[in-house]
């Protein structure tokens, strides 16, 4: 059996094994066992996890909370609502919709690592969804629709998927002539970095048209290891572009010098920082919600003047009409008929010309 689906059969998915790895509290302990929810990791990512500390940042996306409990601001039948599930338009369960010419295109409903935070907990976490995955039907309704030339591949994990399946998705969206391109969404290079293996490598460097994009969710520097260093370069090496989706959760990433150091680490193994995503209304996960303007004001604060642009992620919410970008606004202090007055990150400013139409 290949390592990475023995960290997967060696899931940390029950109290016996997580006590074997961490000093588990009471609170931890009384969620487990009363909570009714999917919940687990790899060894290997648990292997990153504070033994004696509860706020932990790897810990909290891991372990259930009791706070799951508490819903005063998520909505009911997120996914539904989220993901546009409840228009006329008749798709296949696997296909979500909110643009024109893209689609999300789920092809399982299993990850490595359930993140307590997900916004299709319902769906993947909770599992009170049930969404049937035909991979076919899903493959038929993108073939019939050329407005379609951008593909997400998503899940769950689609990586968690064999090397087969894989293969067999890639070559039928590469047979459509109307994709352009096609994107996995995957936490793997991040809890699973072992999955990115020879013949995965094979399979994703087998066609140099309709590239491939991958982006992952790295929500703290902690999570970037060697090992994902190395996954990441063995993606780059085979042609697949790697990009990062983060979440912004309270108490893990919301301070700046975290903010700061995860989007320069990111760079440093050759992710590309992509977008930051608000933490969605999806039920039970209030308690990693921070007001919507937080974002932005670490981009401002942290980031934007602070470090590389390269570094510079776009924040938004993502909503069922698409996605918000929510970016620092202080750039353009004042305007006249002759000129504006700009503002860098400092506060110093600057006036530069207005150029009429
Ligand atoms: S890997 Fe993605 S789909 Fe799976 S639980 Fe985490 S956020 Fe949700």
């Amino acid at each position: 059996m290949e390592e990475w689906a023995e960290q997967l059969q060696n899931s940390v998915n029950t109290l016996e094994r997580l006590k074997s790895v961490i000093n588990v509290t009471e609170e931890e302990e009384i969620a487990i066992r009363t909570l009714n929810t999917k919940w687990g990791t790899t060894p290997y990512f648990a292997s990153l996890m504070d033994p004696d500390d509860p706020e932990c940042p790897i810990r909290r996306q891991v372990i259930p909370s009791l706070k799951e409990k508490e819903n005063r601001y998520g909505i009911p039948n997120y996914l539904i609502w989220k993901e546009n599930r409840d228009t006329d338009e008749v798709r296949p369960d696997s296909i979500a919709r909110q643009y024109h010419d893209r689609i999300a295109f789920t092809v399982t409903d299993l990850c490595a690592n359930y993140c307590r935070h997900c916004f299709r907990k319902e769906l993947v976490v909770d599992r009170n969804l049930q969404l049937r995955f035909d991979v076919d039907e899903g493959l038929a309704w993108i073939k019939e629709h050329e407005e379609i030339r951008d593909v997400l591949i998503t899940g769950g994990d689609p990586f968690i998927l064999s090397d087969d399946k894989i293969e067999y998705l890639i070559r039928k969206l590469r047979e459509i002539p109307h994709i352009q391109m096609f994107r996995f969404g995957s936490r793997t290079p991040v809890v699973l970095p072992h999955r990115i293996t020879d013949g995965l490598k094979k399979v994703l460097s087998g066609y140099h048209q309709v590239p491939i994009w991958l982006n992952t969710q790295c929500n703290h520097p902690k999570e970037i290891t060697e090992k994902t260093a190395k996954a990441v370069f063995d993606l780059l090496s085979c042609g697949v572009n790697v990009g990062n989706q983060a979440v912004l959760l309270k108490g893990i990433n919301d301070n700046k010098e975290t903010f700061r150091e995860l989007h320069q680490k990111l760079l440093s193994v050759r992710i590309r920082p992509y977008y930051v995503f608000y933490c969605e209304p999806a039920p039970g996960i209030d308690h990693f919600r921070t007001p919507v303007e937080k974002g932005a004001e670490l981009i401002r604060d942290a980031i934007r003047g602070h470090t590389t642009g390269l570094a510079q992620p776009m924040y938004v919410v993502a909503t069922k009409i698409g996605k918000i970008p929510l970016m620092p606004d202080y750039y353009i202090q004042g305007k006249t008929e002759n000129e504006y007055t700009l503002r860098n990150y400092k506060g110093q400013t600057i006036k530069w010309p207005n150029i009429p139409e």
